[in-house]
């Protein structure tokens, strides 16, 4: 990273706070309803298992736009972790291209993904994936620490991300203390502190009970509805997707099957009462 860029990135980082940048990129896509935040062109994943190839993404197209809370729904196997991987930027397509926020994933150098990891998407899993050896603080304020951010500053936004899922009084504890929608909370907070315009959530209710899993999913609306974060997450449970996600795109054997808007999703505002 050189100097003028960690330099616009504290700037950046001055206004703590789980509060993405408000900006869109240009729409470049003709979209007729706003700009895209993720296109997808032919996508194909494939693995090769011995005498096997399996088609895990087997191409698919499509595109997200700005601000959509967009669900992929399809059975297990059906492909829908690899394409979520695949926008994340942790993985590389066989062919076709993934291009987020305007910029073609394929033609980042390693350096310039792990930068793409780091600022543009945020990610929670199943498995919520926290550092058992650190604190909840530390897990949360690890994206700062590797984006160069000082530590004073990172020790403040760290705290403020955790209050902002309601862990303000768990700071210090290890993630082996805490319930599993604890866990989770303090996953999006470290998700969040880097201020993507991107979540990628890869069954995030998947471990958790049904209540437990609605807090998740409550604040997951919230980011989307109040501070306009693009939203897409991978469930395979029909019944969330149509209570949370603008629009459900369904896989199956790695090909896209439906893409329909969903109008039973209920909006923030009518649900905070019952959070
Ligand atoms: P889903 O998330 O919908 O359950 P996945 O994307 O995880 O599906 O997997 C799609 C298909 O690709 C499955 O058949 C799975 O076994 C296969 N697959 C996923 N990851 C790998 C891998 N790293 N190596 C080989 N096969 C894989
Ligand atoms: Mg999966």
């Amino acid at each position: 990273m050189n100097r003028k860029d960690r330099k616009g990135r504290k700037e950046r980082l001055s206004h703590p706070g789980i509060r993405p940048p408000m900006t869109v990129t240009p729409d470049q896509s003709n979209h007729p309803n706003g700009s895209a935040a993720v296109r997808i062109v032919d996508l194909h994943r494939h693995y090769q298992m011995g005498e096997t190839l399996i088609r895990a993404v087997d191409g698919v197209s499509l595109q997200v736009r700005a601000g959509e809370f967009v669900a992929l729904l399809g059975s297990s196997g059906s492909g829908k972790s690899s394409l979520l991987n695949l926008i994340a930027g942790l993985d590389r397509p066989t062919s076709g291209a993934v291009i987020v926020e305007d910029r073609d994933l394929a033609a980042l150098s390693r350096e310039e993904l792990a930068k793409h990891r780091l600022r543009t998407v945020g990610m929670v899993f199943q498995s919520f994936n926290l550092v058992s050896r650190m604190t909840l603080a530390e897990n949360v304020e690890l994206p700062l620490r590797f984006a160069e951010v000082d530590r004073g500053q990172r020790d403040a936004l760290a705290r403020k991300a955790l209050e902002g899922v309601g862990l303000g009084a768990r700071l210090t504890h290890r993630p082996s203390e805490l319930s599993g929608g604890e866990q989770q909370r303090a996953a999006l907070a470290r998700a969040l502190i880097n201020q993507p315009k991107l979540l990628l959530a890869d069954e995030p209710t998947g471990n958790l009970d049904s209540h437990t899993g609605t807090e998740i999913m409550n604040f997951i609306r919230e980011f989307n509805q109040s501070l306009g974060m693009t939203i897409v997450m991978v469930t395979h449970e029909r019944a969330l997707a149509e209570r949370y996600a603008g629009r459900m795109i369904f896989l199956a054997d790695g090909k896209l099957t439906d893409d329909r808007t969903n109008s039973t999703a209920v909006t923030v505002n009518l649900q905070k009462d019952q959070r």
